[in-house]
């Protein structure tokens, strides 16, 4: 099968590490661009990754949330499944910088 990113070359059958929030959660079948590295995991092993992933507690953490106010700056609330996800303490440190004009990122530092 031809790759249907750059569509330079066939994809390669390889095992590849599957990182998720930067937890590995080990070597999976994959299929592999070797020009441009599209990476493809088929339905059978998306469905493995996601065992894994709800194995190790790391699937779905994705909440929505409100912005809330706190004198003249805003609140973001984190909700708890990710507060324990990310062992974060009330008055820890974090760096909040926008990504672009609709994203955010916050890193505890
Ligand atoms: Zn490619």
């Amino acid at each position: 099968m031809e790759c249907y990113k750059c569509g330079k070359a066939p994809f390669a059958k390889k095992k590849v590490e599957f990182l998720q929030l930067g937890i590995s959660l080990g070597k999976f079948d994959a299929l592999v661009c070797p020009v441009c590295e599209e990476t493809v995991f088929e339905g059978s092993v998306s469905k493995k990754i996601e065992v894994k992933a709800k194995e190790a507690g790391i699937w779905g953490l994705a909440r929505k949330t409100r912005i809330g106010t706190s004198g003249s700056s805003l609140d973001v609330k984190v909700p708890k499944v990710i507060a324990e996800f990310l062992s974060l303490k009330k008055g820890q440190e974090v760096l909040i910088e926008p990504l672009e004009r609709n994203k955010i990122e916050i890193t505890i530092i």
